[in-house]
Formats: C-alpha cells, structure tokens, sequence
C-alpha cells in the first residue's frame, strides 16, 4: 500500500465556539495516486473537509497530516499549502494577474523558487492542462473551463502532491465540465498526483477509483464507485441520485438484460447492451 498524501485522524470541526460540529469524527486517509470522489448533500461537510486537509482550516478536535506534516504546526504552513494545492468552484475568484503567465506564477515566490527557475515551470505547469499556447493572453478572455485549467496550472508550479477541487466544474457548461474533469484525471494518471474530486455530478464520481459520501459531517460510505452507487436506496435516503447509467443498467437488469453492474457510463453501458443483442 502507498503511503498517506492527507490523513484525517478523527477530526471534528466547529465554526464557532459551542456551535454544532460542521465535521464530526471523520477518519480518511487519501493515498499516493489515488482519486478520490466525494459526494454529500448541500451542508454535509464536503468544503469543511477541503479546507481542513490543506490547512486552511484547524481541526477544532483531532489531526490532519498532510504529507505526514501536523496542519496544526506553523512551522509547515507553507510546506503544506505547497503540497495539497486547492481549486474552488467559481474560477473568477482564483485569477489575480491580468496576464495568464503571471497568474501561474503568482504562488511561486511565496514558497521560495528563484526567479530564473519560474518560466520553465509555469511554462511545464500551462503545457500539463494544455493551455500553453495561452501564456500571454488575458484571463478574462478565456472561457470557464479554460480559467478553472489556469487556475491549476497556477497549482501545478508549486509541484504539489495533492490536489484538491470543490466543485471545480460547478458553474462550467458540460463542454468545460469535461476538459477539467479530464485534465486532472491525466494529471492523477501520469503524474501520480492525489485527487480530491468533490462533487455533485454522479457521473464524474462514477469516474473515480473510489467515492466517498458525506452525510451530517460523517463519513458514511466509501468504497469503488461500484460498491457505493449499489446501495441506491441509501443514496437517494440522503437525497443523492445515482449516475444516470446505474439507473439505466438497474432497469435493465429488472427486465432480464444481463448488462454488467460495472458499466456506469454511456461508453461502458452502450458496449454492455450491444452484447445482449
Ligand atoms: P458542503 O460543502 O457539503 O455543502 P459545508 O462544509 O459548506 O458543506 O458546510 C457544513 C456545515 O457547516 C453546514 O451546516 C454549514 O451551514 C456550516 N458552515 C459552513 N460554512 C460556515 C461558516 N463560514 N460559518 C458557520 N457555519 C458554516
Ligand atoms: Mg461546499
């Protein structure tokens, strides 16, 4: 087994002191290359969660290691911001440079790498999410989807170990939706880096190795997409569809189609029906 990239050792989180716990007793652990999808109903503690495994936030009761570092030790703030880079959702709110190289680089001299060290790292970073051949432009002239892949370009640069997205396609249109999803997949892939995909489009969840679901600031499932988009009437108790195509094949699969229960796209449920003919 790979090592722990973020590890959360019975971590509960309130907003405010003697308020009611945002996060209650969550033990996860995110493993080296592993791409994780995280499902929950508005409320649940998908953005708690977030923001506790990059540090942003301390856990007001247990730990959050990342790259083995304690969040709650000073002397790592940089080293861990470095290491688990975070996307939100509305990609406005992430670009600060007028010019997209500059935006890339913003984070570099904060953690320490020489100037002449930069361009071929915002240059790698931009070539990665295939958006190099915008360096000079201006952010606001891109599209959704092309700012959200700037945006972790600017992530990218600081060479991270972790990446985690909250709702990173939320406000794109199903075109952007699915540059993003597929940019971070092949940076998972090739690159080994540890995904965090919060979401709530099943059907990116169904892309993942593993899927997690947050329900009232617990953890109460986590298992392959297979294992958790089985127990659909547990999902829809806590007010979660299924993806599209685990609905279709539990039709199908009622009417006698013997369609596997691990086709859980178009492609995999398309290739599955076109057996039973
Ligand atoms: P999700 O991202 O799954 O929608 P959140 O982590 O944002 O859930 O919220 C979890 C709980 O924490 C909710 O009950 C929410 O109302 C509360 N909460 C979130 N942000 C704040 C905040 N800034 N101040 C106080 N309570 C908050
Ligand atoms: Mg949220």
């Amino acid at each position: 087994m790979k090592e722990f990239i973020l590890q959360t050792e019975n971590v509960s989180y309130a907003y405010e002191e003697g308020e009611g716990l945002a996060l209650k007793g969550v033990c996860l652990g995110f493993r080296a290359g592993e791409m994780t999808a995280v499902l929950g109903h508005n409320g649940s503690g998908k953005s708690t969660l977030a923001k506790l495994l990059n540090g942003l936030y301390i856990p007001t009761e247990g730990k959050v290691t990342v790259c083995g570092m304690d969040t709650s030790d000073d002397a790592h703030t940089w080293d861990i911001r470095k290491n688990a880079g975070m996307v939100f959702q509305n990609p406005d709110n992430q670009l600060v440079a007028s010019i997209v190289r500059d935006d890339v680089g913003f984070g570099l001299e904060n953690i320490g790498v020489p100037s002449e060290e930069m361009p071929a790292r915002i240059e790698k970073a931009l070539n990665a999410v295939g958006m190099l051949q915008f360096i000079d432009r201006a952010p606001h002239m891109l599209s959704g989807g092309q700012k959200q892949r700037v945006a972790i370009a600017g992530i990218l640069a600081m060479q991270p170990r972790a990446l985690i997205l909250d709702e990173a396609t939320a406000m794109l249109d199903p075109k952007g939706r699915q540059e993003v999803f597929d940019i971070v997949q092949r940076l998972n892939r090739e690159q080994g880096i540890t995904v965090v995909w919060i979401t709530h489009f099943m059907e990116e969840a169904a892309r993942c190795e593993r899927v997690i679901v947050m329900h009232e600031g617990r953890c109460v499932m986590d298992g392959t997409p297979e294992q958790v988009f089985t127990r659909a009437e547990e999902m829809r108790a806590m007010r979660l569809d299924v993806p599209p195509m685990v609905a279709l094949g539990d039709l199908l699969r009622a009417k006698g189609l013997p369609v596997s229960r691990e086709a859980m796209d178009v492609d995999a449920m398309a290739r599955e029906v076109l057996k039973c003919q």
